[in-house]
């Protein structure tokens, strides 16, 4: 079987490279998958580059997310034939994940392909896809509704904020992108936005803790000093679902928007979501996500393209989803 293995060098560095590898080394684990597709994430930049801490053992094989076929099943729940779906659970991490034909994982950490996606549209989803819709639905839990004012999306043109702002203009919401692509404008309006902001715009740092109250709602995609200032312009009572750190993970921020407008900060983590919860999100990815708006943000790769992908999506110079093919 083919897969990118990740060697580590004595003097620390990493270097990432296609091998013939026996299926013998596959690591432990009751179901071996034949891999269609995986994808590329912020994470797996870090995984098939210097590590960034996530990775303990090499060789390496990174790839957080993949989809395809089981092959053969020790567990009741999945059979020869069956199609799933693999994101988080430190695959591709701490475990062997999905940049090779083959993965071997615990049953415990798949799901099965939601019906009316393929593996390559459950892979242009991904974890960055995934997670976007975790966090629209941690804005909903908390009261968030078409109509009560623009949504803001930050890192918009990114994985993660290229899905909710697909998934957000489905359901009805006015949606401001936060870029620092403006060439992707209209790869954004295209996507659902109805506004554009430039990063710019929220690169200060906070000056006063409370501006004047503009967002309704927040899918944050980017952390540090822009998610401190934008928490300061939320309206009253609205919440930002925290998903990410492209743009740090300091947080310069005060108390105050919390104590006079009671804003609501969401974490959002897609690595241990319960069985339940996944099964959910991904039947509203299904319904909620337009397959013609996912195709919009697909680009398609293979194996050998994922060194450079890696370095690009760390720079912040990927736009929307990347579906690997890995055969
Ligand atoms: P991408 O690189 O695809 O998207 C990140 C986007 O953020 C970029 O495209 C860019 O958007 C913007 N950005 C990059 N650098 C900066 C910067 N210095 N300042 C401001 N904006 C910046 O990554 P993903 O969408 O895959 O992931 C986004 C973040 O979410 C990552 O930090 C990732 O680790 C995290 N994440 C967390 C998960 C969780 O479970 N909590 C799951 C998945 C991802 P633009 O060009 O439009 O400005």
């Amino acid at each position: 079987m083919r897969a990118l293995i990740v060697e580590k060098a004595e003097d620390g560095s990493t270097s990432a490279a296609i091998q013939e590898i026996d299926e013998g080394r596959l690591p432990a684990g009751n179901v071996t998958v034949a891999v269609d597709y995986s994808t590329v994430n912020y994470k797996d930049g870090l995984c098939v580059g210097p590590g960034g801490g996530l990775v303990r053992e090499y060789p390496h094989v990174p790839g957080i997310d993949f989809a395809g076929t089981v092959e053969s099943s020790g567990d009741d729940r999945y059979a020869p034939g069956d199609k799933v779906v693999l994101t988080g659970w430190r695959v591709g991490e701490v475990h062997w994940g999905g940049y090779a034909e083959k993965a071997r994982v615990d049953a415990d950490w798949l799901v099965p392909l939601p019906e009316g996606l393929s593996t390559k549209q459950a892979m242009a989803v991904g974890t960055a896809g995934f997670t976007a819709m975790l966090a629209v639905m941690a804005l909903e839990a908390h009261g968030l509704k078409p109509g009560q004012g623009e949504v803001l999306v930050t890192g918009a043109a990114g994985g993660v904020g290229s899905v909710a702002t697909a998934i957000l203009g489905n359901l009805g919401y006015e949606v401001a992108g936060v870029t620092g692509r403006p060439e992707q404008a209209q790869y954004l309006a295209n996507l659902g936005a109805s506004k554009i902001v430039t990063r710019d715009e929220l690169a200060e740092t906070v000056k006063r803790p409370l501006e004047r109250e503009t967002w309704a709602g927040c899918v944050d995609a980017v952390g540090g000093a822009m998610l401190a200032r934008v928490l300061g312009q939320m309206n009253y009572g609205a919440s930002v679902a925290a998903v990410g750190l492209a743009g740090g993970a300091k947080l310069p921020a005060t108390v105050i928007p919390f104590l006079l407008r009671g804003v609501n900060l969401l974490g959002i983590d897609s690595v241990m979501q319960p069985y339940e919860n996944r099964l959910q999100a991904w039947q509203r990815i299904a319904s909620d996500l337009p397959m013609d708006k996912l195709e919009g943000m697909m680009v398609e790769a293979t194996l050998a393209d994922l060194p450079k992908l890696g370095a690009d999506i760390l720079k912040g110079q990927v736009r929307g989803r990347v579906v690997v093919d890995v055969n």
